[in-house]
Formats: C-alpha cells, structure tokens, sequence
C-alpha cells in the first residue's frame, strides 16, 4: 500500500476506484502481502518444517482458505462451520486440528468422521465424551490435550488465554490424570500436547517461559506425545511504535525445546498471516462539530469491524487522498451504530476531512469480518482480493433484502 501523487492504492489499484466500483464499505485484501506473510511465517521456522495450521476463525473467507491451502499450509478450527469450511477449501483432513473448550456430541462426530489429525480437547469431560463416541462408532481417534501453562502473555486481558484462572486446558494435575485415563482407553490415542497462551503476543519471553512449562511436565509426565502444537498468538504492530516479536529467539528457544522432546511441531497461527493484509474501505458521511471535537461520522460500524469496541483496539485510519492540511479540532472516527462504543479512533491533528472523503482502516484482516455481525441489521461489506491489477470479489456484499 502507498501514495501515488498523494492518491493511495493498494497493491496496483487506487482506493477511490475501489469505492466507485464496489462502493462502501468494502474489505479489501492484498495477496502480495499474504504471500509474503506465509513465505516469512515458513522461513522463521524452516529448520524444523513444523506443520502450520492456519486458525480459521482469524478469518474464515473460502477464497482466502483455498490461497493459503495452497501453500501446504493445514488449519485450525474451533467450530463445525470452520470444520465444514475448512473441508471445503480443500484442506487435507490429516492437517487439521480442531480446538475449543466446548465441543459438542455433533460436532465430535462430524470431527471423528472426517478423520482429522487431532481433536485437541480441553476438559477431563470432554475427553470422556470423545471416548464414549469413538467407542460407539468403534473407531479410534487420535486426540491432543490442551494444558495450560499459566504463563501471562502479555496481551490485552481480553486475548489472554493462558492463565490459570483463563477458562482454557488443563493443568498438569488433570493432564497427569487424562495421560492414566487414555493409556486405559481402547478408542483415544494421545498424540498432542497443545498450548496456546493468548493471542497479539510481542514478546518472545512468554513464549520462552511456555516451553519451559511444557519441558518441566514432559519430563514428568513421561508420555510420549508425537505432535507439540505451540498455538499461534504472534503479534503483528498495528502502529508504527509497537516493538515487533523477536522470531529469531522464539525459533531458537524451540530448537534447544527439540534436542530434548523429539516431536512435531505444530503452530495454529491467524493474525500473524492475515492480519495486515487487511483494509476497510469507508466513506464520511457525516462531520458533525461539537464544542471540543468534530465527529467523522463513517459508513462502516462496529457491526463491520469489532475489535475497537470489543478490545479498544487501535487501528490506523489512513485518507484515499493525502494533503497537508491539518485540523485543528480533534476527530473522533465514529460509526452509525447506536451504542457508544462504536468508535475506532480519537485523533489529535488529522489532515482536514471532508463529507464524502473517503478514508482506510488499515491491519483488518484477523478478526475483521469473522467477528463481524448484522448489529442494528446492517448487511455485511463486500470482500474483494487484490492481485496487482486485478480484483476479484471473494464474497458480495449483503443485501437488506437478504436479512428481510
Ligand atoms: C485464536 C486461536 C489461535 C490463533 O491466534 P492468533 O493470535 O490469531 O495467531 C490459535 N489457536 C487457538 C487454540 C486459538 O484459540
């Protein structure tokens, strides 16, 4: 993305022909950057070629899936619908691994038929409940446990999940009694021991102190567990300022992790693929102007985008057309939604706005329109994927008609 004569464009197309074609909101993802993403994700790591499943829920669009297929990549899902779709992009069962702290029957069925590589389970029940359905379809299913490792990520409290009062995995107490329980288990085979410790994640020391965890309880445990699945978390810098995550010493750490537990790496990473590859499109429809600041009222809303409402996440807004004025009244970026935090930004010396102007909410690709809803129903934007000089419309805009 850059400016051309002060016109911005993404890969080789201008934003302001984006809005004339497609109008807004729009979703706009750029290939070079996914590629490059994935190319860098597989190069950090090549020395032990781990097997990365991409967390579908970061972004769960079949276009976007059936690209990254592409690059070998597995993936990994936390419902039915990320199985189904997953499935549907042509991902190789044997690559799959399924997460979530609440499984249902149905949807351990639907994992057990399909075959995957592993149902990562979360609970002593769950566990069970795998057993009695492998016992009654007479199958055996390979599964991972999920520990927590009670290492603090970091991150933001609301993306932080290995905690030991976070709802997610077991601690070493109930994994020690999970490990008794499946070596009597003529139907669960465990193959995987998983963490994931929250998501954003800038520093390699949790990280580190993870695998720490993970060596301690192995060395106690004396299973042997054929897969490791690290989860996913990697940060990606939503500003300019934000530090960046150290790969290099993250990569080091799991090498010295492997000379001692000589297993198959799994990563389960989503915002660290997709998560920049991602603009929002928006138009200003209104400038309303109060006493101390002016309100640039947006055609896109929290419904299209949640994170700043849900996490207070940041996000850069960037202008379709750059110029030198600056305001001297503050801007608050709004959208049209009746709740108070639908907000995305506060910004102090913005170039002057315009009604019409249209601007870009940049660093949208995780969590942009998986965690999108028809709040105040509003139809869903548009998703395009840009490829140099081509666009292609990866899923069409809503219509009211479709939510009547
Ligand atoms: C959400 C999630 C991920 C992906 O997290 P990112 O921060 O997007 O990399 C991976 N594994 C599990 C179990 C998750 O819940």
């Amino acid at each position: 993305m850059q400016y051309i004569k002060k016109k911005l464009k993404i890969e080789n197309i201008y934003v302001e022909n984006i809005a004339k074609k497609y109008s807004t909101p729009t979703y706009c993802y750029s290939y070079k950057l996914l590629k490059e993403n994935i190319n860098r994700f597989k190069r950090n790591f090549k020395s032990f070629s781990p097997l990365i499943c991409f967390s579908v829920k970061s972004n769960n669009n079949l276009s976007l899936l059936r690209e990254i297929k592409k690059f070998g990549f597995g993936a990994d899902v936390v419902s039915i619908g990320e199985l189904m779709i997953a499935l549907k992009a042509g991902i190789n069962p044997k690559k799959i691994v399924f997460s979530g702290v609440g499984k249902t029957p149905e949807e351990i069925k639907h994992a057990i038929n399909k075959k995957i590589l592993l149902i990562n389970a979360e609970s002593k029940s769950e566990i069970k409940e795998i057993d009695k359905i492998a016992k009654s379809v007479n199958k055996k299913v390979q599964i991972g446990v999920r520990l927590n490792p009670d290492t603090n990520a970091k991150t933001l409290n609301q993306i932080s999940t290995g905690k030991k009062d976070d709802k997610f995995g077991v601690n070493k107490k109930t994994l020690i009694d999970i490990i008794n329980f499946c070596n009597n288990s003529e139907n669960l085979k465990l193959k995987c021991l998983s963490v994931h410790i929250g998501s954003q994640i800038l520093d390699y020391k949790p990280y580190e102190k993870m695998l720490a965890v993970l060596n301690k309880i192995l060395n106690e445990s004396k299973h042997k567990f054929d897969f490791i699945d690290l989860g996913g978390g990697m940060g990606i810098s939503y500003d300019k300022k934000s530090k960046k995550l150290d790969y290099k010493k993250y990569n080091n750490a799991i090498k010295k992790f492997l000379k001692k537990h000589k297993s198959k790496i799994i990563f389960e990473p989503g915002r660290s693929i997709v998560g920049n590859i991602g603009f929002l499109v928006s138009k200003v429809i209104y400038i309303k102007k109060s006493e101390k600041k002016d309100f640039i009222i947006l055609d896109t809303a929290m419904n299209d985008l949640m994170r700043p409402a849900l996490y207070g996440a940041e996000h850069k807004i960037l202008p379709s057309i750059k110029s030198n004025q600056k305001s001297v009244k503050i801007y608050e970026f709004v959208g049209p939604i009746c709740e108070s935090t639908d907000k995305f930004s506060v910004i102090k010396n913005y170039q002057i706005l315009k009604e019409k102007d249209l601007i870009i909410i940049c660093d949208v690709g995780a969590y942009g329109m998986s965690l999108s809803s028809n709040y105040n129903l509003r139809p869903k934007p548009i998703e395009l994927l840009i490829k140099g000089s081509k666009i292609k419309v990866i899923k069409k805009r809503q219509k009211v008609k479709d939510l009547l």
